[in-house]
């Protein structure tokens, strides 16, 4: 392993502490800054609510407020570890995407209707 890369990892920010995480989720009022979701309506929404790394850890991003977002966990797997030039233009990827898997979804749910399994 190169050298300069075992320096990034040690580098790499830690993960957060739970205080930490309730911080930007309060900041956020417990709301995913990418899809709107609202944390605070009901605990099932609550229980899917994440800290996002805006620059991801594995590529550098800091754990500093400015570089934390409160995410749902779907969001957070459409961002997954992609890197944008800023937030505005990662809330456009995940927004997009989702858009894109609703679509999907719609047409599956649709053949499913019109030819239900086994008929
Ligand atoms: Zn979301």
């Amino acid at each position: 392993m190169p050298v300069s890369r075992l320096i990034q990892l040690i580098r790499r920010a830690k993960p957060l502490t739970v205080e930490e995480g309730l911080n930007i989720l309060k900041r956020d009022h417990y709301r995913c800054q990418y899809c709107g979701l609202d944390g605070s309506t009901s605990f099932e929404n609550y229980l899917v609510m994440t800290v996002d790394f805006v620059v991801p850890r594995a590529r550098g991003g800091k754990k500093e407020s400015r570089n934390l977002v409160t995410a749902c966990r779907p969001c957070n797997l459409i961002k997954g570890r992609r890197v944008f030039k800023n937030f505005e233009e990662a809330k456009a990827y995940v927004l997009k995407r989702r858009e894109e898997l609703r679509q999907e979804w719609e047409k599956r749910m649709a053949r499913l209707k019109t030819h239900p399994a086994g008929a």
